[in-house]
């Protein structure tokens, strides 16, 4: 099969939709691999080790698409992209359809199978392409938050891990699923004090038996989730209920009541955020400040390690890169159930009941 890897153009966007070892094994299988120039710059990944893995570097981005079968990317198309698919192409990536009225008609007048990163899940109902990226994000949360604790950005100047003498400082985790399990991992790690929240007591307990008596964990009563991030110098927002708005943990007069100089980085930001007081950010502008309280809400954390996203992206992604490509993408879907659940739109027609119902079509 000729698998086609644009390159990304959406703003701050620097990953690429496959590492040039990805390409490597999909050549060895006896496919194609067409690279848009370029296209791995952003993450360090220059053309010619593409073409040392046995990729071909395409002329142009029009030249890649009018050849390739399989388009794999990393975010959804952009309008300017949709002319260029052809009817009976296969897209793999990230599309978010539901939030994105414009694009899903483009992509149904294009007839191509789209298959979403995002709705791809496992028996289990896990998702494994979103998780590389919510892992991602958890431990950036606490580098980033030590960041902006500090005196020169904004911060109370505190050190995260204190030193001999001096307590450390208290992070305070909301929700203990892939981001706050990996936020927590970072921040016991650097010496913060930690309390973890979380509605499951069974994640709490996972949590518990691993750090055994290093991090405090509390079921989310609001009383107790006030009194902790009253007491709290960095709170890291991580909570999800799949396919529905955050659920606001915590209120603007709590906000109002913590220490001047203290942090909030609500990662939960791209479904709303779990604070009263967050909104959306960006790379370029990433905090503002409410009643002295430091606020960060960047939707696309792992944008600015597009090396490791990227790596991340393809060792998630390369397993069903393999089957659509070897089996063919209409067999692919027949043979795995995961990726059957991953197909928003076949050919002009509507086969997620997500997407369908976000935008009133028929299903
Ligand atoms: P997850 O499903 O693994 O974990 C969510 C956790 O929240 C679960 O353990 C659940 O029990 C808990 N929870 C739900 N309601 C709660 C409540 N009322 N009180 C306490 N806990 C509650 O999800 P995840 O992968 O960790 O993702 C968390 C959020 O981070 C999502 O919104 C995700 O989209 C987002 N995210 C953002 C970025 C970014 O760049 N900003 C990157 C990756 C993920």
């Amino acid at each position: 099969m000729i698998i086609g890897i644009p390159k990304e153009i959406k703003d701050h966007e620097y990953r690429v939709s496959l590492t040039p070892d990805g390409a490597r094994t999909l050549v060895g299988l006896g496919h194609r691999v067409l690279v848009e120039p370029s296209a791995g710059d952003g993450s360090g990944f220059p053309d010619e080790e593409y073409r040392k893995a046995g990729a071909q570097i395409a002329r142009d981005k029009a030249h890649l698409f009018a050849e390739a079968e399989l388009i794999v990317k990393v975010k959804e198309p952009l309008l300017e992209e949709c002319p260029l698919f052809r009817p009976q192409q296969t897209l793999f990536t990230y599309l978010h359809l539901a939030s994105l009225p414009q694009l899903t008609k483009a992509l149904l007048d294009a007839r191509v199978l789209a298959i979403a990163y995002e709705t791809t899940a496992l028996a289990d109902g896990s998702l494994p392409m979103l998780k590389p990226m919510s892992e991602i994000a958890g431990r950036m949360a606490v580098q980033i938050g030590a960041h902006y604790l500090e005196g020169l950005h904004g911060g109370r100047g505190l050190l995260l891990g204190g030193v001999a003498g001096v307590a450390p400082a208290h992070v305070v985790i909301l929700g203990a699923g892939v981001v706050g399990s990996a936020a927590t991992q970072i921040a016991v790690g650097m010496g913060a004090r930690v309390t973890v929240i979380n509605l499951d007591l069974e994640r709490l307990r996972a949590l518990d038996a691993l750090y055994r008596g290093r991090i405090v964990t509390l079921a989310p009563n609001q009383w107790a989730i006030d009194q902790t991030v009253l007491d709290a110098d960095l709170v890291i927002g991580a909570v999800l209920v799949p396919g529905a708005k955050a659920p606001k943990l915590v209120s603007r007069a709590v906000v109002s009541g913590m220490k001047p100089g203290s942090v909030i980085v609500d990662v939960a930001v791209d479904q709303g955020g779990c604070v009263e007081t967050i909104r959306p950010t960006t790379h370029s502008d990433p905090v503002y400040k409410v009643d002295g309280v430091l606020h960060y809400g960047v939707p696309n954390m792992p944008g600015i390690v597009p090396r490791t996203s990227t790596l991340a992206l393809t060792n998630a992604t390369l397993p069903f890169i393999v089957r659509l490509s070897s089996e063919g993408a209409e067999r692919a879907i027949r043979s795995d159930p995961a990726l059957a659940k991953g197909v928003n739109l076949a050919y002009g027609t509507v086969t997620h009941r997500g997407v369908a119902e976000a935008h009133g079509l028929r299903f």
